[in-house]
């Protein structure tokens, strides 16, 4: 006879944490426990729709049938090799990647903060063997209300203070111009520049989207300088705005694009620097690595999502659903809302401070059975999984107005 095992209520393992978890989050009151597509479970049983889907890591939903199949064959087979040997997947998953974004070679880390501290390790060899910037001088152009990770070196460029406080002393080398400011960026631009990094539309900072123009002048001033233009699109890239890459709302090829979150398809983290041959060729054997970078796990689940975006599917329901979502936030303006910016699926919702902080917002919408995350002050970032219905989305989209105080 087994005794049964008494689990612990929500309740109860929020407590627990307390005392041995770093207090490094403020995580909403809700302790999830299984999940599937669009929707979480948490302890007790009580569902919820996720229109958070992990930043961007979960674009495919929790647990895509195809994504799991991938990574359960690899289990069956190989997960580690490191890169002291080759291994059968890491070949086919650099491939697939470099046709889905159409530059030659992948140099592929886990993690974001990974990708653009690799990213930034490339630019400034670029510009000290190709370029011919005198050693130690080179600078990286980077935007105010950036959010590329939490290394000692990306938040030495993060202009939130936040982040930075405590922190120093900071990695020098970097200069701080405005975001969606093309006179700003060409002063800040000369002979020691490597490369300018932003992200295509601002994340972390609320779904801030440049005006139309930005990302083409950046392609055009970065090759008028000759120097790299970096795109983030560790949030903004596949298939969330619409697009595999958010540059592409302007039919724009960066020199190096930075991947992460739903390339690893909620799994595992996966990460990669993308460029050409002539930019990512300057790194050779022990100038950089990754004891599990490319491992054949991260390659198998990294390969499956790949084939998942070049169906285009995604791409098109973040298109047609960020239609719904662009109206039904529209209809909210006035009535609790009082400005969004959306592109595809991906939303920065102003709150009426009135109604209070994002975080009560989102503390409310969890009540009703919605999770999102606030960015700062009043601002709400919606991102729900691209597989979400029309019916979730709109219910979600009615759940925002109840708790706004506008609807029934
Ligand atoms: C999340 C994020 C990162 C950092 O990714 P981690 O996997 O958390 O290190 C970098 N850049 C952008 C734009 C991001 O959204």
């Amino acid at each position: 006879m087994t005794a049964a095992v008494r689990t612990r209520s929500s309740a109860e393992l929020i407590s627990a944490e307390k005392p041995v978890l770093a207090h490094n989050y403020h995580p909403l009151p809700v302790v999830v426990a299984r999940a599937e597509g669009a929707f979480v479970e948490d302890v007790e049983g009580r569902r919820y729709l996720d229109m958070l889907a992990g930043y961007s890591a979960l674009n495919f939903g929790h647990r895509h049938p195809a994504l799991i199949a991938a990574a359960h064959q690899q289990l069956e087979r190989l997960t580690l090799t490191s890169r002291a040997f080759h291994n059968d997947r890491l070949a086919g998953f650099a491939e697939r990647l470099a046709g889905l974004t159409g530059l030659d070679m992948v140099l592929p880390m886990n993690t974001g903060a990974e990708a653009v501290e690799s990213g930034i390790k490339v630019a400034r060899k670029w510009a000290y063997d190709v370029k011919g910037v005198p050693a130690d001088q080179a600078t990286i152009v980077v935007a105010a209300g950036n959010f590329h990770g939490r290394t000692t070196t990306i938040v030495s460029f993060s202009t939130d203070e936040e982040a930075r406080a405590g922190f120093g002393p900071f990695t020098p080398g970097f200069r701080i111009v405005p975001y969606n400011d093309l006179t700003a960026l060409e002063a800040a631009v000369d002979e020691t520049t490597a490369a300018v990094l932003i992200e295509p539309i601002q994340g972390e900072a609320g779904v801030i989207i440049p005006d139309d123009g930005y990302l083409v002048g950046v392609r055009e001033l970065t090759r008028r300088a000759n120097c790299l233009f970096i795109a983030d699109e560790i949030q903004s890239g596949l298939g969330r705005t619409g697009h595999t890459l958010a540059v592409e709302h302007e039919m724009v090829v960066p020199d190096v694009v930075l991947l992460g979150k739903a390339l690893g398809g909620g799994i595992v983290p996966v990460s990669a620097v993308l460029a050409n041959r002539d930019v990512l060729g300057v790194l050779h054997p022990g100038e950089h690595g990754s004891t599990f970078g490319g491992n054949p796990l991260a390659a198998a689940v990294g390969t499956a999502v790949v084939e998942l975006l070049e169906t285009g599917e995604f791409q098109r329901r973040a298109t047609e659903l960020g239609a719904v979502l662009r109206d039904g936030l529209a209809g909210l303006v006035g009535h609790g809302v009082v400005g969004f910016r959306a592109r595809g699926l991906w939303a920065g919702v102003d709150v009426d401070p009135a109604l209070g902080t994002g975080r009560e917002v989102s503390a409310r919408l969890m009540r009703e059975g919605i999770l999102v995350k606030d960015t700062h002050g009043s601002t709400i970032r919606l991102a729900p999984p691209l597989t979400i219905t029309e019916e979730e989305l709109v219910a979600a989209l009615g759940s925002l107005a109840k708790v706004l105080g506008s609807g029934a």
